[in-house]
């Protein structure tokens, strides 16, 4: 009782407009858990890494592989995860956050080498600190090219919103004149495409679903798939604005053939690293839910499907 009370205060200082109900019922169409989500913090599976020593509040890094930090914000609902990638000559950060903390500031601390800049797709939560790097690679898409534009304060308000951050946000930061820069793409990313790091080599795979233009990172030589939104521990959404169940089956079917190559899924939200059966689980989530064998409960007005470790959401 004594956390919740002092997340309620912290609620009301992070967001400056008052109290803030506990049933959060302002995170809404994000599926069960949304409720008080603040109470799974801290998630006992960042226990199990190393966290590297970093000067800004916002972000949590842990060493979760060799070569591989993740840049986790657990002070907003989405709890989205970046990816630092380390090879020899070149690093890649996959995904760049919220745009809430300085992620460019973070990175150029974290790694002398030069960064290129790879999303997992174009939601706001994943793209909010491609403005500030000079390589960005992206895949030749209409929706991303939409999105490279910037999101106006409009488009994201909500998620800076009561009930979506519970902790202090960074100095100068500004809920009110929240939104996500526009940034250029600097090339273009292709299905099968190789991205040479020095040593480490990631394959791009294209797994559109949950947004048009969705993709993983496949890490052959150190058995890491990164899956971005197409796989994490909880509520999986093909019920977004873009969002396409049947592009989301077939690429849950592609990626189930790469669960005996891997031995973690690197995911985007939540937890860093998952065992890659749940590939296979997603596959069969797929399935039953076209098939009419899987049951769901109603979830703000769309039916949720629960699985074991996650569910999948559907208009
Ligand atoms: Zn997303």
């Amino acid at each position: 009782m004594i956390r919740r009370a002092l997340l309620t205060v912290l609620l009301g200082l992070a967001a400056c407009t008052g109290p803030v109900k506990l049933d959060n019922e302002q995170v809404s169409n994000r599926g069960a858990g949304k409720d008080n989500w603040w109470d799974a913090l801290p998630r006992q599976a960042w226990s199990r890494y190393p966290r590297v020593a970093q000067s800004q509040d916002w972000f949590e890094v842990y060493r979760v592989a060799p070569g591989v930090l993740a840049i986790y914000e657990p002070g907003q609902f989405e709890e989205v995860i970046s990816y630092l990638i380390t090879g020899s000559e070149r690093a890649l950060l996959f995904d760049t956050g919220l745009g809430i903390g300085d992620m460019r500031a973070l990175v150029d601390k974290l790694t002398p080498l030069p960064v290129t800049v790879v999303n997992s797709h174009s939601h706001y939560d994943h793209i909010g600190g491609n403005h500030a790097f000079d390589r960005v690679l992206a895949v030749d898409h209409a929706y991303t090219l939409e999105r490279s534009g910037g999101l106006a304060h409009d488009r994201v308000a909500e998620a800076v919103g009561p009930g979506w951050i519970w902790k202090k946000t960074p100095p100068g930061f500004d809920a009110g004149q929240y939104r996500i820069e526009g940034y250029s793409a600097s090339g273009i990313l292709e299905d099968g495409m190789k991205i040479d790091l020095g040593v480490r080599v990631l394959e791009v795979l294209l797994t559109p679903g949950h947004a048009p233009d969705a993709l993983c990172l496949f890490d052959a030589g150190n058995r890491l798939l990164f899956t971005g939104d197409t796989f994490y521990p909880a509520p999986l959404y093909t019920h977004l604005p873009g969002s396409d169940f049947e592009a989301y089956a077939n690429s849950a079917n592609r990626l189930a053939g790469y669960a005996g190559r891997v031995d973690w899924l690197m995911t985007a939200h939540n937890e860093p690293a998952v065992d890659p059966v749940y590939l296979g689980g997603l596959a069969r989530a797929f399935e039953a839910i076209a098939d009419g064998s899987a049951s769901f409960v109603m979830t703000d007005g769309n039916r949720e499907y629960p699985f074991e470790g996650f569910s999948i959401i559907t208009p």
